[in-house]
């Protein structure tokens, strides 16, 4: 099976696509891109998590559960930065 794909920067052919284009260094599928979509998706749904336990803790005036709520908001919101930076690294 013939897999290899055209280079988009400088239409050279690259047999792998995960691998940096060999004429230009080009990226056109970063092997990890995948997993960095699914750890931005992981970490808003924890920002998400954290600011509904956050509401409710404060809705039901139980600290804990806000504190809880805060902490899981701030690491969440923490983690979606990195994630961000790393998935916006392998080129949108
Ligand atoms: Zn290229």
């Amino acid at each position: 099976m013939d897999q290899s794909v055209r280079c988009p920067k400088c239409a050279a052919e690259v047999s792998d696509p995960t691998q940096p284009c060999p004429q230009c260094g080009y990226v056109i599928e970063h092997p990890q891109r995948k997993r960095y979509q699914r750890q931005v998706v992981a970490s808003g749904v924890t920002v998400l998590l954290g600011y509904a336990l956050g509401m409710t803790g404060t809705a039901t005036r139980l600290d804990v559960l806000g504190i809880a709520g805060l902490v899981m908001g701030f690491v969440g919101g923490v983690w979606l930065m990195v994630s961000l930076y790393l998935l916006l690294r392998t080129g949108v």
